[in-house]
């Protein structure tokens, strides 16, 4: 199938108030453009330099993402780019953004992303370090850093209850958090879940946000 048909499939799958964020990451110029072409504008990247290259060739009005693991020296070509960052795994990274998004006189909007899989590989803070980092007075002092909610991967497996838990897990902590932590900021309100293998199930647990790149552009 064409990426306009499995673009056009998997929008109609979703209810409306889900963004796509179509993963583009290893795929060339002219595949995003025929996104595109199609009406997609969200698009996720995972390598700073590739987001880099990309953003400079292609239509200005894409949204860009940030979706990968990010080094601290790389931060700056990311944060005058990305529209949203997925990816803040750790106080150091988000202490880095701040940074530079005051040299640029912006803000930065981020999620923090939240160790939920039962593998080693995985990035993210645990609950208790993401109930101790909002505790402390990091954000206050931060205000160049728009937490704008959390982000998570499921264990990559087949074990499709194990999945449904592990997305019921981070939506459960989204909610407490923006109780105690945001109450009042509307700010504070993406919950990031949710991949080709995946999605349907992050979607009935609550994601607000799916980052999808193989069934939309085929393997990598
Ligand atoms: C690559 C990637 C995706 C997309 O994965 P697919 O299985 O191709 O849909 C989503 N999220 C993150 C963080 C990724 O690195």
């Amino acid at each position: 199938m064409s990426i306009t048909s499995q673009l056009q499939k998997i929008k109609a799958s979703l209810p409306a108030q889900v963004t796509l964020v179509a993963v583009s990451k290893m795929h060339p110029a002219p595949v995003i453009r025929e996104a595109y072409a199609a009406g997609q504008r969200v698009f996720g990247e995972s390598r700073p330099q590739e987001l880099a290259q990309k953003a400079a060739e292609l239509p200005a009005d894409i949204q860009w993402h940030f979706i990968g693991h990010l080094q601290t020296n790389k931060v700056k070509q990311v944060v005058s780019i990305a529209q949203l960052i997925h990816s803040v795994d750790s106080e150091r990274l988000l202490l880095e953004i701040a940074k530079e998004a005051a040299k640029k006189q912006c803000t930065a909007r981020c999620l923090l992303q939240i160790h939920i899989a039962q593998e080693e590989t995985k990035f993210g803070f645990s609950p208790d370090e993401l109930r101790q980092l909002l505790a402390s007075p990091v954000l206050k002092e931060n205000p160049q850093v728009t937490i704008a909610g959390l982000m998570g991967m499921a264990t990559f497996t087949d074990n499709q209850e194990q999945i449904h838990q592990e997305f019921h897990t981070l939506k459960q902590l989204f909610d407490e958090v923006k109780a105690r932590f945001f109450p009042s900021l509307p700010t504070f309100c993406e919950l990031s879940m949710g991949m080709s293998g995946d999605y349907q199930i992050a979607i009935a647990e609550g994601s607000t946000m799916v980052r999808i790149g193989t069934d939309i552009f085929g393997v990598r």
